[in-house]
């Protein structure tokens, strides 16, 4: 049944891949293909057992931190992520994001459990990063939150964004780092989370700056423990 009503979808829609745009063969099995899904470059040990990112492997030493975590310490006590914000992973988070296609908030939280295993049995409660109410407004959706759902914990919106602060990507890393700070605070609901593990969840992790502030006010508020899972994270160029 589903064959054929795959191969109907098929001919009457014609329906392409949101990421990748070649035809779809198996509509009814969702709206980014097997081959998108199959070709995400996943993240693999060693990681960077701080900020989740990949560890040049070296013979001599057996440092589980990278330079940059070593450098400055984060406030995120363990962050993972699927991949690199690279390939079908970025064009599968843009189209969720952008694409309106809020189905795939299932399909990558799944991996983002399967990176991040130990981190969501560890946790409490899934916090999503908000977003600025104008940002919502013109998103009609934040996509941590929808991500957050489906990661089997409960979600507490323990956060608000005071700021917008979204539209920073340009800013090198100190200067992204300044104007986030602040920019979150705790709600009533992270009053039940004193004390506990918290799991922050985001769509991508960029300079990890947004999930430090977050980590923080919700450390402030008397969260022990604050761990992150996101889709994806961008690599900082070292330097
Ligand atoms: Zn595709
Ligand atoms: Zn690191």
């Amino acid at each position: 049944m589903q064959a054929w009503l795959d191969a109907l979808l098929a001919v009457l829609l014609a329906p392409v891949c949101a990421a990748c745009g070649s035809p779809l063969p198996h509509p009814t099995r969702g709206c980014v293909c097997a081959s998108c899904w199959s070709s995400l470059d996943t993240l693999q040990p060693p990681l960077c057992d701080t900020c989740g990112g990949a560890l040049a492997p070296t013979a001599h030493t057996t440092l589980s931190v990278c330079p940059d975590c070593l450098r400055h310490p984060p406030i995120v006590d363990h962050a993972r992520a699927i991949g690199v914000h690279d390939g079908s992973l970025r064009a599968i988070i843009h189209a969720f994001k952008y694409g309106g296609h809020r189905s795939l908030a299932r399909p990558l939280a799944e991996r983002m459990r399967e990176a991040g295993t130990t981190l969501v049995t560890d946790s409490r409660a899934a916090v999503p990063v908000p977003l600025h109410g104008s940002r919502r407004r013109s998103r009609g959706f934040n996509q941590a939150t929808d991500l957050a759902r489906h990661l089997g914990l409960p979600v507490a919106h323990a956060l608000v964004r005071l700021r917008d602060t979204s539209t920073q990507t340009a800013l090198p890393a100190e200067e992204r780092r300044a104007n986030v700070a602040s920019a979150f605070r705790p709600t009533r609901s992270a009053a039940a989370l004193r004390g506990t593990t918290v799991l922050l969840v985001d769509d991508v992790r960029t300079t990890g700056a947004t999930l430090d502030a977050c980590a923080a006010a919700l450390k402030e508020a008397g969260v022990r423990r604050v761990v992150a899972l996101t889709a994806a994270r961008v690599e900082t160029p070292r330097g």
